[in-house]
């Protein structure tokens, strides 16, 4: 790659690695990090480092009060051509709403585009090759000052570690219509991807595991009528031959994924409804054979196809097809991803020009 140079403990670093036989999703962590700073109100170029634990003052704001925000985005190891990425645009975008919510300073398309082309090419040999692998990709923004004044820092670093890393879920899964808790408030941080909303999932999804399921699914916190989403996937079901999905609003978290396969549908003529979705009428159109299908759709899972949807006492419905146009869905998404037909929409790029990546950047 054009002008990259790599310091001697880097290099070092990348020479001992091995991928390991089994990578899982998101345990295995690559060798090597990026990491840039916010200092003097302004952002400093970064650069990469060998993967290390941060020292952080115990009292930083990210680590008492959340002031943290992330990413969650793939490298796809592409025959006979460098990396590429998937609509990285959208995640610049995103997290730069996201830090904005949290009143953190955004990081700058400059260095979000030096740490991604960077790392990817850096670990361009330990990118796995099978269909639905990947390297997963995580941004991060951490608060760094030390107070106990519940107030916005003015130090701040960025990280971009990597995780060499299958699909997240690789079979059907069953969800628990969650009754009590909410996941995300209106007015909220619901609809921005920062840690304090996946910490406030975790006591459901503890529940939904003890009776059987793998996931909660989400109603609106004011009525707790409508489905909302799954902790970190949007929710899709195939109604009558047609494509629903909730519509978003502040209290959803806007998927790329989503995004995607909404455009997908429609190019294959499918028509596609983002709509209000009471959870009553969902289960209705279940019973009565006109839902014939439902799946979750992220980046980590890609789709996951879900087999069975409950109650946590109660009542529960297995679904009719579980996997066939979620499939050809998941299919057409990842020819795409990974290079093996055409891309209508130039939703990829290759990773290996940080100009291109930036040019991108700058128009969000
Ligand atoms: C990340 C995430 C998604 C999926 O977003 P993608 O851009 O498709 O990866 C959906 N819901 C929640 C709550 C998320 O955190």
């Amino acid at each position: 790659m054009k002008g990259m140079e790599l310091t001697q403990d880097v290099i070092e670093k990348l020479e001992g690695y091995k991928l390991p036989q089994s990578l899982g999703f998101g345990r295995e962590l690559a060798p090597i990090m990026y990491r840039a700073d916010y200092k003097d109100e302004t952002w400093h170029m970064g650069q990469i480092i060998p993967f290390s634990e941060l020292r952080i003052n115990p009292a930083a704001t990210s680590v008492q009060f959340g002031q943290q925000c992330f990413e969650g985005m793939k490298a796809y190891n592409w025959a006979n051509s460098s990396p590429h990425l998937f609509r990285p645009e959208f995640n610049f975008s995103r997290f730069k709403r996201s830090a904005s919510r949290l009143c953190m300073p955004p990081v700058t398309p400059e260095i979000f585009a030096d740490a991604l082309s960077k790392l990817t090419m850096a670990l361009e040999n330990f990118i796995p090759n099978q269909s639905g692998q990947s390297l997963y990709l995580r941004p991060t923004l951490l608060g760094l000052d030390h107070t106990f004044a519940v107030q916005s820092s003015d130090t701040y670093c960025f990280i971009l570690l990597a995780s060499p890393s299958d699909a997240y879920f690789t079979k059907s899964i069953k969800v628990m219509i969650e009754r009590e808790d909410s996941r995300a408030a209106n007015g909220g941080t619901g609809s921005v991807k920062v840690g304090g909303n996946y910490a406030s999932s975790l006591r459901a999804t503890k529940r939904c595991n003890e009776a059987g399921f793998d996931q909660p699914l989400w109603l609106d916190a004011a009525t707790h009528h409508n489905i909302e989403e799954l902790s970190g996937m949007n929710f899709m079901a195939l109604i009558n031959g047609e494509l629903h999905t909730p519509e978003l609003s502040d209290t959803i978290l806007a998927g790329g994924t989503r995004s995607s396969l909404l455009q997908i549908a429609h190019r294959m003529g499918i028509k596609t409804v983002e709509r209000v979705m009471p959870i009553t009428g969902l289960l209705k159109d279940i019973e009565r054979g006109v839902c014939t299908e439902i799946f979750a759709c992220g980046t980590a899972a890609i789709i996951c196809p879900i087999q069975e949807i409950g109650e946590e006492k109660g009542a529960k419905m297995p679904l009719l097809d579980v996997n066939k146009m979620s499939l050809t869905f998941k299919e057409s998404l990842l020819d795409i991803q990974e290079g093996h037909g055409d891309d209508p929409f130039g939703w990829t790029i290759s990773a290996d020009d940080p100009d291109q990546l930036y040019s991108r950047f700058l128009c969000e």
